[in-house]
């Protein structure tokens, strides 16, 4: 763990002089930029004047800048003297800053970044089959490709110009304002009035199509590669109506002048909020046909929510994280509830529960978390679900009116501004008039989560919240528990307020019933029963309520039964609500082949598919094997296709009809990845030979990615260095993903002589491949001694 550089300038002195940083002395006003690129040299020329307010009397001031070639700064036009800091950019200032002047620091910069703004080769685009150049800030890589500051608590206005080639459009943060043509130039000027946190600076060029809707005059557009605009139709079609839900869920109407997405290859998200301007993975979007077994609906509920939280109000800095990604997480929930029912609704909500618990149980730490090697190391289990599963917490406490007018008023009080946790807490207890100090404390502050044991014995129910886990320790959760017992055919409904480790109830009579506890979901923890819950107590509760809530708690238990399949088979039958029967068929079990095989042509696609993935998990028959090929040959998508292929292969592990696999193409070439992990499983020699050929540059980076993972698993034969010396080639491949991948691959190949390779990325400025290799080279070195 290291502490961050704006901490470390307290303690410089106790630090190599060459390592001080200069502390943030200045308001950010305004970022006004201009960039230009070859795609040949994956170069960058740009200019930016940032305008700044610096504290009185300061001498210097500091931007944020990674590896680039700073040419000229200029301070309210007179040229300036720099130095540069590690990644701070030091400037100092011709005379010492006067109260409340506002200066005009321009600086002229080109640069060859590794990190923040990608070059993304056709070749590279797949299914695109154009090139395109597009940026990633956050967590703080702007300053790879933007020299100013990059950290999210100071926000500006933007203005920014990107000169592209005369058929380009470029998409950038708020209002186009024009197009210059100079010569086969093309400058796209857009302007945002509202400060943001310059890690949302954004923009996308390369030839684009424009798919667009309004809510109201609102324009809600979507970019995707040319020809391909009716997968962004079938992406993104229908986001104007989530941008009015949001608004009226929150009472905080889009605060912005536009609402746009673009799909980008090669990224390292699914995902980005960039303000106004969000940029999403291209393998989010899919032919129209496919859906609803494709759908990009919860990118982007996801990114749309961020608009509000993170863009609006933004993390002071990246300990307060759940801030943005737990409400990203949140609110999702509340599109499904309006648009596919309650059951839907508590079923997520249930999910979301036990994500938080199982992002604690990954990584366990206090939600606010100030100690991270790097920011993206918190961008974690706790923060998405985890936020999320808390916000239903309190959701539950202060009531759902109340809680979406504290929303609202958080939302009000910090726009345009960033906020911690505290300042959340502070209205939340205002508005809904509770002290919720504990609540945030228990929730926010502590790590570990109320881990339940519930033990009945005569008429006596124990529960108690003690961790018997060696080296976890113990924390105390203030819950006021519901208990319900099912008892002679009703139900019956306790209270058990837990504010110690343990306590008790007597459940009298009820005794002789199923005992629930936390039935409606209230919290997020885990409960375990002793004696454990039966299939035949599910099964006695299912067949008693209605409630969406508990039907999601009973998926959840169900879940967790080692005859969960025999179960829903006793249950799915005479299901007739359309979501619990879409939801209970991917828990059916294998041993019911022929109502399986019916099910493949249910009318319900994702029913239909879940049937086709389990009969793979089952013994062969003739008849099965028959149905399957009958998708795989006719089926009208290449999703279901594909689930068909994989059982064909687990249960007849038939090489021909993997070759046939290899040869067929798909919308997101799955068919040959499929092929290629059944090699991998059943003939490695081939797989070998599959693997080397897949790399190669002719085929999509889907596979090539696939295949660079699975060549991390095989070996070379003996005398052989074919796979190792791809592997290490892959190190230094212009893909970002090939190479990230790569860094897997080469650690779980296990040579140690890849580590001279490896180490030529531990300065490489994008995290996500400099970290990894770190880690490579720590384990590869162990198995060297
Ligand atoms: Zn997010």
């Amino acid at each position: 763990m290291n502490l961050r550089p704006i901490l470390l300038a307290s303690l410089a002195g106790a630090f190599s002089l060459a390592h001080a940083q200069l502390a943030h002395n200045y308001d950010l006003l305004d970022v006004n930029w201009t960039i230009s690129f070859d795609e040949r040299q994956d170069t960058i020329a740009g200019d930016v004047t940032n305008t700044i307010r610096p504290n009185d009397g300061a001498i210097q001031v500091a931007f944020h800048e990674g590896k680039l070639t700073i040419q000229s700064i200029t301070v309210n036009d007179s040229s300036a003297h720099w130095t540069v800091n590690g990644e701070q950019l030091v400037v100092d200032l011709p005379a010492p800053a006067r109260k409340d002047q506002s200066l005009k620091v321009r600086i002229s910069y080109t640069g060859h970044p590794e990190a923040g703004v990608y070059f993304v080769d056709q070749r590279r685009a797949f299914p695109a089959k154009t090139s395109m150049v597009y940026t990633q800030g956050e967590a703080e890589d702007t300053r790879y490709w933007l020299p100013t500051y990059d950290e999210p608590d100071d926000k500006a206005t933007v203005e920014g110009h990107i000169v592209v080639p005369h058929g380009y459009f470029a998409l950038s943060n708020g209002k186009l304002l024009d197009v210059e043509h100079r010569g086969n130039l093309d400058v796209f000027h857009w302007k945002l009035e509202q400060p943001v946190s310059t890690y949302l600076i954004s923009f996308v060029a390369g030839p684009y199509e424009r798919g667009s809707e309004h809510w109201e005059a609102l324009p809600v557009d979507y970019y995707v590669p040319t020809g391909l605009s009716t997968w962004g139709e079938a992406a993104f079609g229908g986001s104007a109506e989530k941008v009015k839900l949001y608004s009226e869920v929150t009472g905080v109407r889009y605060p912005y002048a536009k609402f746009a997405q673009t799909a980008v290859g090669d990224f390292p998200f699914g995902g980005m909020e960039n303000v106004t301007a969000v940029t999403q993975t291209i393998r989010a979007l899919y032919p129209p046909k496919e859906a609803p077994l494709a759908d990009a609906a919860d990118l982007v509920l996801h990114e749309l929510a961020h608009q509000w939280f993170g863009d609006l109000v933004t993390c002071r800095d990246w300990s307060h994280i759940w801030l943005n990604e737990g409400f990203a997480t949140f609110m999702p929930h509340f599109w499904h509830r309006k648009h596919d029912g309650e059951d839907f609704y508590q079923n997520m909500r249930m999910e979301t529960l036990q994500g938080g618990w199982f992002g604690m149980e990954g990584h366990r730490r206090p939600m606010v978390e100030t100690h991270w090697n790097v920011p993206m190391d918190i961008f974690d289990g706790n923060a998405y679900p985890g936020g999320a599963a808390r916000m239903f917490v309190l959701m539950g406490m202060v009531g759902e009116d109340t809680f979406w007018k504290g929303v609202n008023t958080y939302l009000r009080e910090f726009a345009y501004k960033p906020a911690t946790t505290e300042d959340f807490f502070n209205v939340m207890s205002r508005v809904s008039g509770k002290d919720l100090d504990a609540f945030r404390k228990q929730w926010f502050y502590q790590t570990g989560l109320p881990h339940l044991t519930v033990i009945k014995s005569g008429t006596t129910l124990t529960v108690s919240q003690r961790e018997n886990r060696p080296g976890v320790p113990q924390t105390m959760f203030d819950l006021d528990l519901d208990v319900w017992a099912l008892n002679g055919g009703r139900w019956h409904f306790m209270k058990l307020p837990l504010h110690d480790m343990q306590a008790t109830l007597d459940l009298g009579d009820n005794a002789n019933g199923q005992v629930l506890v936390d039935p409606m979901l209230k919290y997020l923890t885990k409960i375990d029963y002793q004696p454990a819950l039966s299939s035949n107590d599910v099964y006695a509760m299912w067949t008693h309520t209605s409630n969406p809530a508990v039907r999601a708690q009973l998926v959840n238990i169900a879940g967790g039964l080692p005859d969960v399949g025999a179960l829903t088979w006793r249950l799915f039958p005479a299901e007739e609500n359309p979501f619990w029967r879409e939801n209970m068929s991917g828990a059916l079990s294998p041993d019911h082949p022929a109502e399986l095989i019916a099910l493949t042509k249910d009318p319900n696609p994702k029913i239909a598919r879940n049937a086709a993935d389990i009969l793979g998990r089952g013994s062969s028959t003739p008849e099965i094997v028959q149905r399957l090929l009958e998708i795989w040959h006719s089926g009208d998508r290449d999703r279901m296709r594909n689930v068909a292929l994989n059982s064909l292969l687990q249960l007849t592990k038939d090489s021909a009809l993997a070759e046939e696999a290899w040869k067929t193409d798909s919308y997101d070439d799955r068919f040959r990845s499929t092929a290629l992990r059944f090699f991998a499983q059943n003939d490695k020699d081939r797989a070998r030979q599959l693997a080397l050929e897949a790399v190669g540059e002719q085929h999509t980076e889907y596979l090539r990615e696939n295949a660079i993972g699975i060549l991390g698993e095989l070996k070379d034969k003996p005398g052989e260095k074919l796979v190792f010396g791809t592997l290490v080639r892959f190190l230094s491949d212009p893909g970002h993903g090939t190479k990230r991948i790569a860094v897997g691959a080469v650690q779980q190949y296990g040579d140690p002589a890849a580590v001279p390779y490896l180490e030529k990325l531990t300065d490489y400025s994008m995290y996500q491949i400099r970290e990894p290799a770190k880690r490579a080279i720590a384990e590869l070195s162990k198995a060297k001694k």
